[in-house]
């Protein structure tokens, strides 16, 4: 039997979770990306368990789910410092939904010491359970502009983000040496270890700036609430963007829209491309 090598894999990291909705989305967004572009990519999406499967993926995806769970199997199953190499050291695209923004922030508080481990890659502090408890619940539809260049569907077209016990991005971190020690410092607050990138292109990604993509606002209309929700904050960020790791506090993965696996897919295929063009500018020095 003959078999087909992908030209891309990208993978979901399956130790706990919401990750085959995300295979799905990701299989929908693939679909959407042919008929949009008409390239005959042949995309492999896997789930991710052992550093062996990591080390097949071009770009990964860290589902929603319950970030202490997911890092204490990952640590145990010997994947958490792969994880890191991957984001932190090569810097292949990364994103995380719910408990995957928390794992990828430098930061994040309320969180007992011993308790969770981060992976990091994003300069920021995230507050775990901004938006409250399990059954603080809600949904808001917001119009993403991010998505606006190159999705199917019109920018305006609302995008139906589900929350439950979501992060918010609370901080910025300056992208500086000793911000993890100081960070390290504040009471509940865990960190991620330092890594340093693995060659120029990866130290440029990780040297960007943290760009807000999406917050949601005192306005914004709550399509169902389970609970009346009470909004601290007058802007909270719930998605950024540094470099080729994106973090949102949202679950599009529990919804039925690929928009934003779409955006992200593309994201990677620029990330592949760059990669091939500066490897092969490397060997040819
Ligand atoms: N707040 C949760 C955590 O700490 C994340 C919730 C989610 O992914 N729905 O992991």
């Amino acid at each position: 039997m003959a078999v087909t090598v992908p030209d891309i894999t990208v993978g979901v990291l399956a130790l706990q979770g919401a990750f085959s909705e995300h295979v799905q989305l990701l299989r929908q967004a693939a679909a959407a990306l042919r008929q949009k572009k008409g390239v005959d990519l042949k995309w492999g999406f896997i789930e991710v368990r052992t550093p062996q499967e990591l080390a097949r993926c071009e770009g990964l995806i860290i589902p929603g789910g319950e970030s202490t769970t997911m890092s204490l199997v990952a640590a145990r199953s010997g994947i958490l410092e792969p994880l890191r190499d991957f984001v932190k050291v090569q810097r292949k695209p990364t994103w995380g939904t719910c408990a995957g923004l928390i794992l990828l922030a430098e930061s994040a508080n309320r969180t007992k010491k011993g308790g969770q481990e981060l992976i990091g890659g994003l300069d920021v502090r995230v507050n775990r359970n901004h938006f409250g408890r399990q059954q603080e619940s809600f949904q808001a539809s917001l119009s993403l502009p991010f998505l606006g260049a190159t999705a199917d569907k019109s920018a305006d077209q609302p995008y139906r983000c589900v929350f439950i016990r979501a992060p918010v991005v609370e901080k910025i971190l300056p992208h500086a040496q000793g911000v993890q020690t100081e960070e390290q410092e504040k009471d509940e607050t865990v960190v991620a270890p330092s890594k340093t990138p693995g060659d120029a292109l990866a130290k440029e990604e990780v040297s960007k700036d943290v760009e807000v993509m999406a917050t949601l606002s005192f306005k914004t209309p709550a399509l169902q609430k389970d609970h009346e929700h009470e909004h601290p904050g007058k802007e909270d960020i719930i998605a950024v963007r540094q470099g080729n790791v994106f973090g949102c506090s949202f679950h599009p993965e529990l919804t039925e829209d690929a928009r934003i696996h779409v955006w992200w897919l593309e994201g990677v295929l620029k990330a592949a491309e760059r990669r091939q063009a500066f490897e092969l500018a490397d060997r040819t020095k």
